[in-house]
């Protein structure tokens, strides 16, 4: 059914992540009318960051989640009845990501009263007559635009035999101590940020063994004069710290590094009765996306199709760093900063 309280639509959100919350900040910093403006998330819950990662150490600074949330006049910051812990973290520190959850949450509730926000999950989506049809389970709503901030998940690889503790579970503390026995030999895979937070959990629950597999040597951000080399790959502030001191200088007995390439690859993963795949992230698999099967977005303006588009860790942009290394960006503050430099072009590419 057509929900007689919304007239076509200028713009919708497809989600309500960092990335989606940019997005609506930007759209109304640019003068579209709110009423005019569509929001739709099962949640508004700052998305998997809120949902999943509260306990994870940042890999970015303080300052950075700070530029985020004074990015968009339309976040009406300087309203907050008080100040959050973060703003009295020190700038240069990493911090929980929970401290960034808050106050997106708090902008995420003033957002959702001003634009028509559906709390409801996109299920399909569909173009006819130059507009976009979007289907909840509970409407059908007619937008000119489309902005998907739909997010990703983390990777699994197809080693069939050892269980799967999820990602989610391995990254909190609190619940990954219920899955660890002292018999366990616990393979993890990777060797970013993620696989590192992984390795130091782990090796504060002691199991028996931990066989660390890895693809690439570890790689860490370095801090030049106006430019960051490794940004979105290289280890930073905890994990990098970790990395050094425990993979690097003192290995813990207990922990094995594999190469995946490694003739002792196979005979390594049998010994494990556990394994945690930290391997990266892939586009969320959605029914609004079942029609694209094939999609391609031009990764350097977001654009997919006519009066579509993509943000967020889902369609990350693709930018030259200053040696020439094409690189993902992915990142809170990296979606302002996209969403500043693409938004203008989106308008114009617009229905
Ligand atoms: C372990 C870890 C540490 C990180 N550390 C940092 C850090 O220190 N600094 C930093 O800047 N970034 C960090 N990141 C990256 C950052 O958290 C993510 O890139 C970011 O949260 C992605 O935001 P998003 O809005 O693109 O996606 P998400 O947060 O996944 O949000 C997507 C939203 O879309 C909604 N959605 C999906 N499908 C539909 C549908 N069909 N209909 C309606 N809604 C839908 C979902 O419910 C969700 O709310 C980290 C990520 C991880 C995993």
């Amino acid at each position: 059914m057509t929900n007689p309280a919304f007239p076509i639509l200028d713009w919708t959100v497809i989600g309500a992540g960092p990335a989606g919350i940019a997005a609506i900040g930007k759209l109304i910093d640019k003068g579209i009318a709110p009423e005019k403006i569509g929001w739709i998330d099962p949640r508004f819950c700052v998305g998997d960051l809120g949902g999943k990662w509260r306990e994870v150490p940042s890999n970015t600074t303080v300052g950075l989640f700070l530029d985020y949330i004074h990015a968009s006049k339309a976040f009406q910051f300087k309203q907050r009845p008080q100040k959050f812990k973060i703003e009295e973290l020190p700038t240069k520190n990493t911090c929980l990501l929970e401290e960034i959850v808050k106050p997106l949450q708090w902008i995420t509730d003033q957002l959702k009263g001003k634009v028509n926000a559906i709390q409801d999950a996109a299920i399909a989506l569909n173009h006819i007559h130059g507009k976009w049809e979007i289907k909840t389970d509970q409407q059908r709503l007619h937008s000119k635009n489309v902005i998907l901030a739909i997010g990703s998940e983390p990777k699994n690889l197809p080693h069939a035999k050892p269980e799967i503790i999820p990602l989610e579970t391995a990254l909190a503390p609190n619940k990954l101590i219920e899955h660890i026995k002292p018999n366990d030999t616990v393979g993890v895979f990777g060797s970013s940020h993620s696989a590192i937070l992984v390795l130091a959990n782990l090796v504060e629950l002691q199991p028996k063994k931990i066989i660390n597999f890895y693809r690439s040597p570890l790689k860490y951000a370095l801090y030049l004069d106006h430019w960051i080399l490794y940004d979105d790959t290289g280890l930073k502030g905890f994990t990098a710290q970790w990395a050094k001191e425990h993979l690097e200088k003192n290995v813990p007995d207990i922990l094995d590094r594999v190469l995946v390439s490694d003739h002792i690859f196979d005979e390594s993963l049998s010994l494990c009765n556990k394994v945690i795949y930290a391997v990266g992230f892939e586009r969320r698999k959605t029914p609004v996306l079942e029609q694209f099967e094939h999609l391609r977005y031009d990764d350097t303006t977001g654009i997919i199709a006519p009066g579509l588009f993509g943000i967020g860790i889902a369609f990350p942009q693709a930018k030259f760093n200053p040696l020439g290394r094409l690189e993902h960006r992915v990142g809170l503050w990296k979606f302002i900063d996209y969403l500043d430099s693409i938004l203008p072009i989106w308008m114009k590419y617009a229905n």
